[in-house]
């Protein structure tokens, strides 16, 4: 079992190094909420500080030594002083494994990522059991650690209360994490102390890839400039062959830069597959054609290969990039972000590829009278 050090933390210098000076210092706050994108290592941040605050021989530093037993047990979640809440789906009566099936998880697969539906909350039951057992002093440290994931996916009642022991003083370290903050109530900011988490470098995921997720270098590449940064989302990608979802986005484009309108309209539909395909699947076929377009503003500034996301495709980015002017890369750009913001709203989604493509090519398909459809926003 690895046990999660401060030390070890992936590209979050900052945060690594305000935590092991609070728990080098051994008068730890109430109460602390790291704040940040999701899959940037804020839930590993929080169990890393957990070790290293419940940790029998702390390493000079203020990490933990990984070695005691107490870090052991901190790390296979099996801590009598560290309560781990985070938010689960599904029925209450199946709470128990859930839990329980999500535990194994975090415990065996060294990338497991907490996937959540819509509705996934933490549970009353849950909060109202910890909360009980806050009465009682720790069993074996000087401390207890509450790590609670995704905070913000509570209700108001379980906020209200949990404040009273946020605020107390005792021998509770709360840690909150999120990656929604403006989802938590004023006063649960205001009684913790945050910590900032950033996106991760680029250069960093992919090479978290290639080296420790066995990922080949092109696809590392693809899967890293789609990350936004989060290592978590582009392990997630990962089982969707980011090569071949890249292939099949770009050849979207193609009816478009024909003239054909009836082929791009057909195309469009076909992308969406009558509706199956989700919001997020869409979003990430527009990013992928900005990764595209990316490309093609580099080799128009003189980027070498090295620069290149696609550069197994270097030889047609450059020819492409040959054809088309920075401005106009700009325009196409501009259009594929407007098409991402009208995911989000109430857009029909075959039109938003059609007009999408349409624009990106240039061609004024459809202008004015087609597709005649009730739900169109034309904006040529
Ligand atoms: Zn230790």
């Amino acid at each position: 079992m690895t046990i999660p050090r401060l030390n070890d933390l992936l590209g979050q210098p900052l945060a690594a190094a305000s935590l092991r000076q609070v728990a080098g210092g051994g008068r730890p706050a109430n109460a602390y909420l790291f704040v940040g994108p999701a899959g940037v290592g804020k839930g590993t941040a929080a169990l890393a500080f957990a070790c290293a605050l419940l940790c029998e021989r702390p390493a000079a530093g203020g990490d933990a030594c990984g070695e005691c037993p107490a870090c052991h047990k901190s790390a296979g979640l099996q801590h009598p002083d560290l309560k781990f809440l985070f938010p689960v789906s599904g029925e209450e009566k199946d709470l128990e494994d859930t839990v329980a099936e999500t535990l194994r998880g975090l415990r065996e697969e060294p990338f497991f990522a907490f996937i959540y539906e819509k509705a996934a909350s933490i549970r009353l039951s849950l909060t109202r059991e910890l909360l009980r057992g806050l009465a009682y002093q720790p069993f074996e440290a000087a401390r207890r650690v509450v790590v609670v994931r995704d905070a913000d996916r509570m209700r108001e009642d379980q906020y209200s209360a949990m404040l009273k022991s946020l605020e107390e003083p005792g021998s509770t370290v709360w840690i909150l994490t999120t990656a929604r903050p403006s989802r938590l109530p004023a006063t649960i900011h205001s009684r913790c102390q945050k910590v900032r988490f950033a996106p991760l470098p680029e250069a960093l995921v992919r090479d978290f890839l290639t080296e420790k997720a066995g990922v080949a270098e092109r696809e590392a590449r693809v899967l890293a400039a789609l990350s936004g940064g989060s290592l978590a989302r582009a392990l997630s990608l990962r089982d969707e062959e980011p090569l071949r979802m890249r292939d099949e986005a770009l050849a979207l484009l193609e009816p478009a830069l024909k003239g054909d309108g009836a082929a791009l309209w057909k195309a469009s539909q076909g992308f969406m597959k009558f509706g199956r395909t989700g919001r997020e699947a869409l979003r990430r076929m527009f990013e992928v054609h900005q990764l595209w377009l990316r490309d093609l503003l580099r080799a128009r500034a003189g980027a070498g290969r090295e620069a290149l996301t696609n550069r197994d495709r270097e030889a047609e980015i450059r020819r492409q990039a040959e054809r088309v002017e920075p401005a106009e890369i700009r325009r196409r750009l501009a259009v594929l972000e407007e098409a991402i913001q009208s995911i989000e709203g109430n857009v029909t989604a075959d039109l938003t590829v059609f007009s999408a493509m349409a624009r990106v090519a240039g061609a004024r398909l459809g202008e004015g009278q087609w597709p005649a459809h009730a739900a169109s926003r034309w904006n040529y």
